[in-house]
């Protein structure tokens, strides 16, 4: 272990536990940080620009790239859409030292991790505090109607049973605190032995790497 490089931040939870929110903070808060762009083949909501929170891509398209092998997981989400993550792009980065976020579901999470295990992956899964809150979240938006908002938690309730396969749980209770939870994870990462133990050694240990 102990690959040097960027590392993949894989940010999933219930639809309205806040996750766009806490990820536009979190970018703005920390530097060699990026997101990665993922593709859809969903319609742009309105004011959604092509190439900023997605690329928009026809099934057509998809489909082509996906048989290509270009993507490192992709997944049809709420039964409708395809959305899938670049492998280039994110590797891209990865290799040049930036460290990589992304909002993704939680079949996206089991697939990225076959490929990539922790610690080039580092899963992290938010909530809102409780159930209750998650129901208002969702009722509040106003956009979806009583069926959405029923099969949105019955969603949330079936990816909360998968919390085994993520390193982290955050609560989204304040955004403020959400976002300190994740930059203290991102800095503790970051020290984790495994990450630095070849160049510490290296340093602490010049005779058992062959040196005088
Ligand atoms: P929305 O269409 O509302 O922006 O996003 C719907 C869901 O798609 C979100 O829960 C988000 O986590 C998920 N999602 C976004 N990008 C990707 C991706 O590249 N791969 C996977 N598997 N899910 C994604």
């Amino acid at each position: 272990m102990g690959a040097p490089g960027g590392i993949f931040f894989l940010v999933a939870g219930p639809s309205g536990a806040g996750k766009t929110t806490l990820l536009k903070r979190l970018l703005e808060a920390e530097a060699r940080l990026e997101k990665d762009i993922s593709v859809t083949t969903r319609a742009p909501r309105p004011g959604e620009a092509d190439g900023v929170a997605y690329r928009f891509w026809d099934r057509a398209r998809f489909e082509r790239e996906l048989a290509a092998g270009a993507f490192l997981e992709h997944a049809v989400v709420f039964g409708r859409d395809f959305y899938g993550t670049l492998r280039a792009q994110v590797e891209a980065k990865l290799d040049a030292g930036i460290d990589v976020v992304k909002d993704i579901d939680v079949q996206g999470v089991a697939q990225v991790r076959k490929v990539w295990p922790y610690p080039r992956t580092v899963a992290i899964f938010v909530t809102p505090p409780t159930p209750a809150e998650l129901e208002r979240r969702l009722k509040d938006r106003g956009t979806e109607d009583a069926a959405t908002v029923a099969r949105r938690l019955a969603t949330a309730r079936a990816e909360v049973a998968r919390i085994g396969e993520y390193e982290y749980l955050v609560r989204n209770d304040t955004v403020e605190r959400a976002v300190a939870d994740l930059q203290a994870i991102r800095r503790a990462e970051h020290l984790r032995r495994e990450r630095d133990e070849r160049a510490f050694r290296a340093n602490w240990e010049p005779a058992a790497q062959g040196g005088t």
